[in-house]
């Protein structure tokens, strides 16, 4: 197998073994202490602005959630991949409305969903072949203007329009909260719980990045999204 480098340096296989070590290690630790079994918790590996070779590396050490912001980066990287059977991809990026065609057709799961309009779009593009796209409700939590999702007094409403719609699964939510905000992992836990109470099969709380995925577990997440603690530093240009 080839060396992964990328544009700060070499990151070679062993150093993304240890990374994923340490990850896991880490993710164990923060379940234990919120008293929490360390199986309830998803690791996503997040690959954008990394090389496909990177999540053929981490795929061989037995990561098989891959997520991707960006379409055409995405189809980029299932296609040198596809070779690899059980790879299961993650869409965490803006959705476009002219692009929800194809990321029905080519992700199973769509985590950054906050308008009906898009959630229409995508269940009536999902291919009937396949099983139920799953998808997750972005919230933007504190109305930060930069940042998608739907404001949290909005989000139940929109849960229950999506809920109706076929060849979707509506598993939870998702947020990417500012890191000052330091409460957001609880209001959003409780916005989870109160959403899931009233609504069948929500199950995912995807919450936490690599500079705060332990708070996140403390405070419930199901589903830690993590880039650089596992691949490296991205080049400046990558953000959110
Ligand atoms: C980039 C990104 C991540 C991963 O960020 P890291 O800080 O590198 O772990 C997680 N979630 C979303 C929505 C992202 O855009």
């Amino acid at each position: 197998m080839a060396k992964n480098t990328d544009t700060k340096g070499m990151t070679t296989d062993s150093q993304l073994a240890r990374r994923l070590t340490d990850v896991q290690g880490r993710i164990r630790v923060a379940a234990k202490a919120a008293e929490r079994e360390v199986q309830t918790i998803r690791l996503l590996a997040v690959s954008k602005a990394k090389p496909a070779e990177a999540v053929r590396a981490l795929a061989s050490l037995g990561v098989t959630e891959i997520a991707e912001n960006y379409l055409a980066e995405g189809l980029a990287k299932q296609a040198q991949l596809a070779d690899i059977p059980g790879l299961c991809w993650h869409f965490i990026g803006r959705v476009q409305s002219n692009k929800t065609a194809q990321i029905a057709t080519h992700f199973s799961w769509v985590q950054s969903v906050d308008r009906l309009k898009i959630a229409r779009r995508l269940s009536e593009s999902r291919p009937q072949a396949l099983p139920s796209l799953n998808l997750c409700v972005q919230v933007n939590l504190d109305a930060e203007p930069q940042k998608s999702g739907v404001l949290p007094e909005e989000a139940f409403a929109l849960c229950r329009q999506i809920a109706a719609l076929p060849n979707l699964r509506l598993r939870g939510l998702m947020a990417v909260p500012s890191v000052s905000r330091t409460d957001a992992f609880t209001r959003l836990s409780a916005l989870y719980a109160e959403i899931g109470a009233r609504m069948r099969g929500f199950d995912t709380l995807s919450m936490g990045m690599s500079a705060d995925f332990e708070q996140a577990i403390a405070a419930g997440s199901t589903l830690v999204r993590l880039g650089t603690a596992l691949f490296g530093e991205r080049p400046s240009k990558s953000g959110v």
